[in-house]
């Protein structure tokens, strides 16, 4: 029996945990939890589409990129970004298929290598906002501009090392495989799709693809997912149960249900940070605009009762 379908997007630390180097057993370790919580689900009868972010990835590929171009050339970014999300997707892919297995449910698995559009009049080209990468110091950040065109900000001030190569993090326009992806769920399928944000790609005059440097915001990616496949929820699981106003400060509160008005206003308010919370409550904003729909922030060990309305933070209509 069908619940409802339900986009499930995956934070970093349902991958990398902050404190670890990110082998590959760390990372399948992670993956295996994350993967035995969304079984949970699907044994509870919901149908899953999931996405996942990319960054430690992609950002771990470029020092490889860099280290080793005296012996491999070295790769572009968006090529990085597929190469993260064929590795992400198919961890997440072989672990749902541990899961699953394991408790008898007999569901197809299958990773869709995703393509975003972007456009190349995006003003994150002119002014690019998302740093990605190790932390470098001001003299290894001018060497970079130098020898590779990289794009450096300062971006803990003060810091020996506080400087980062950034990249244009572009709106997500459309996504490409949008058929292949919506069939696969009407056949029941459970699909990864739109990891790390999807590649960025850009429409040409003859009606091709082409690969674009950036990198795309993944909540706000998994928004154009749940439209494709027309979610009945939205759900972001990170590292916090809820989402905060005044985030950090003594009097901080938690917001339990808030409507899309209010979480715009609160955003607009700057209560969300743009590099972490911003993104999310910004796309379930458009998520319950369009869908009508609730849209959940919560955590991944609180996911079935977020889902049951027992926490996490919901924006209704
Ligand atoms: P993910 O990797 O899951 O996308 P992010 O690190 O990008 O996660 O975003 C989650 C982080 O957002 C939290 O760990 C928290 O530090 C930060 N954050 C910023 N503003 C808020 C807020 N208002 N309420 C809760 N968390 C916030
Ligand atoms: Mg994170």
């Amino acid at each position: 029996m069908t619940k409802e379908l339900i986009v499930v997007a995956l934070g970093g630390n349902a991958i990398k945990q902050p404190d670890e180097k990110g082998t590959t057993e760390e990372q399948l370790r992670n993956v295996d939890a994350t993967a035995s919580e969304l079984v949970k689900l699907i044994q509870m009868g919901y149908d899953l589409v999931v996405t996942h972010g990319n960054g430690p990835q992609v950002g771990d590929l470029l020092i490889q990129q860099e280290e080793a171009q005296e012996y491999v050339p070295p790769k572009t970014l968006y090529l990085c970004g597929a190469m993260s999300q064929g590795q992400i997707g198919w961890m997440i892919q072989n672990r749902l298929q541990h899961h699953l297995t394991r408790h008898g449910i007999d569901k197809p698995v299958c990773t869709v290598i995703t393509q975003v559009v972007v456009s190349e009049e995006d003003p994150d080209f002119r002014d690019p906002s998302k740093p990605v990468g190790p932390f470098y110091t001001k003299e290894e950040a001018m060497e970079l501009v130098r020898d590779w065109g990289y794009i450096v900000k300062e971006v803990r001030p003060g810091k020996e090392k506080g400087w980062r190569r950034v990249v244009p993090s572009p709106e997500p326009i459309d996504i490409v495989e949008k058929e292949a992806i919506s069939r696969l769920v009407k056949q029941g399928v459970i699909v990864i799709a739109s990891g790390g944000g999807g590649i960025p790609v850009k429409l040409n005059e003859d009606g091709t693809y082409s690969g674009v440097d950036a990198v795309i915001d993944k909540d706000l990616a998994g928004f154009k997912l749940a439209q494709v496949v027309q979610a009945d929820r939205f759900v972001i699981l990170t590292d916090v149960e809820k989402a905060y106003l005044n985030y950090g400060k003594p009097e901080q509160k938690a917001l339990d249900v808030l409507s899309a008005d209010e979480a715009e206003r609160y955003l607009n308010e700057g209560h969300f940070l743009m590099g972490s919370m911003g993104p999310k409550v910004k796309a379930c904003v458009r998520f319950v605009r369009w869908s009508k729909k609730e849209a959940i922030i919560s955590s991944l060990d609180r996911a079935i009762d977020a889902l049951e309305g027992r926490t996490g933070t919901r924006i209704v209509p």
